[in-house]
């Protein structure tokens, strides 16, 4: 690090990046000596030190910290990250996937880290941390033994911190195909290819909780992506599992886990647009035991929040009128723009149109791999409602 490289913040912003790792430009006085991509040290307008981050003059997002203490970013740093992430988790099995280091909720804002058995996947989303990716690799190998890695960088975050996005196998080819353990059900992962880096990991948990307890009724897996949440139902007794993706690969994918699970003879996809679908059924009078929604995040934007909460009402007013007696729907928001009270606003909303009394049998959220920071309401972005009807 250039020992010069200073970001000075103006007067008053430096309050919330005493807690909050994101600096913005409008929080920025001036800067000395940065080079795009490197370690600086941020102070206040006073000239005291704050934190040290990395910086890129490109985003409106300037400027991440990575540390409150006074001390170098470099390789050592790096590791002493990564071992506190893979401490922070429970020893897992090999053939088992997970997050294993989670951007701002593991001090390393802009690195994803996903374990699929034998396979590591990292996604680097800034200048800085693409610049640490040969530090986090060999932290990794060095703690989990010499694991296949792959680059899945995402090309829009990439475009706008201005990198060029890595994706592939970053030294040594490793497996094409991955078959992973997800508390008793098989999911297979294409490193490289499909959504995320592969599956929906902070869903993990709550495919298993929801499942729990399935009695022996047919489940609706709505945006079911490659059937993991048909899976564990049928895992726990579902006679029957439909499940509704209109991506033919999401699709493809979830046939595969069915076959893998021996559960080919009780389960269809349908490769149609969820919300013709919930409608047709409803119309065809179909009753399910089990519904889940899991929907893309409808709210890219704040802007775009009217039409979102229009959706999310919608496919739950449907889902709300194909529930057997006593049945569940468990029901999930992914957009950062739709809190958890917005949510259930929504969804209450819905329970009232439809006439449907419900019970909340537990409040959801992400996985406890991806863990939540209070003092950054970004990291809780997954929020979600088990309901039974009365
Ligand atoms: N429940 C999944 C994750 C779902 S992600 C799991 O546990 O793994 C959302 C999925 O919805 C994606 O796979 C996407 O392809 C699908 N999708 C998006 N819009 C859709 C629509 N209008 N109809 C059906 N599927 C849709």
């Amino acid at each position: 690090m250039a020992r010069g490289a200073v970001v000075r913040l103006k007067r008053g912003h430096e309050q919330r990046a005493r807690t909050h790792p994101w600096i913005f430009k409008g929080d920025v006085a001036d800067v000395a000596d940065v080079t795009p991509g490197e370690a600086v040290t941020i102070r206040d307008a006073g000239g005291r030190f704050v934190a040290r981050g990395v910086f890129n003059p490109r985003p409106a997002l300037c400027c991440r910290i990575l540390t409150w203490t006074d001390e170098l970013i470099d390789t050592a740093f790096v590791a002493r990250r990564i071992d506190a992430a893979l401490a922070a988790r429970a020893p897992r099995a090999p053939s088992e996937s997970g997050r294993l280091v989670w951007s701002e909720a593991d001090g390393l804002p802009g690195l994803v880290v996903d374990r699929y058995g034998p396979v590591v996947v990292i996604q680097c989303g800034t200048l800085g941390m693409a610049r640490l990716r040969t530090d986090v690799v060999a932290a990794l190998r060095s703690r989990l033994g010499d694991v296949a890695v792959m680059s899945m960088d995402d090309a829009t975050m990439a475009g706008l911190e201005g990198f060029a996005p890595a994706t592939g196998w970053f030294d040594r080819p490793g497996p094409d195909d991955v078959v992973v353990d997800e508390h008793g059900v098989r999911l297979a992962v294409r490193p490289g290819s499909g959504h995320k880096t592969g599956l929906y990991l902070d869903q993990a948990d709550n495919r298993a909780r929801v499942a729990h307890g399935t009695g022996p009724g047919a489940a609706l897996d709505v945006f079911a992506y490659t059937g993991g949440f048909a899976c564990h139902a049928l895992r726990a007794g579902a006679a029957r599992a439909v499940c509704v993706e209109s991506s033919p690969d999401a699709g493809a994918a979830a046939r595969r886990n069915f076959e893998l699970n021996g559960f080919s003879g009780r389960a269809e996809v349908r490769p149609v647009n969820a919300f013709d679908e919930l409608r047709r059924l409803d119309r065809a009078r179909e009753r399910f035991d089990l519904v889940v929604l899991d929907p893309p995040p409808f709210a890219r934007g704040r802007t775009a929040l009217a039409d979102a909460l229009r959706g999310y009402k919608e496919i739950n007013l449907r889902a709300l009128r194909l529930l057997s007696p006593g049945g569940r729907l468990a029901t999930f928001s992914c957009s950062h723009h739709v809190d958890e009270g917005v949510f259930e606003r929504t969804v209450r909303e819905a329970a009232d149109d439809a006439g449907v009394r419900l019970r909340v049998l537990e409040r959801l959220g992400q996985a406890a791999d991806h863990p939540v920071l209070l003092t950054v309401p970004e990291t809780r972005y997954l929020k979600g409602l088990l309901l039974q009807a009365l």
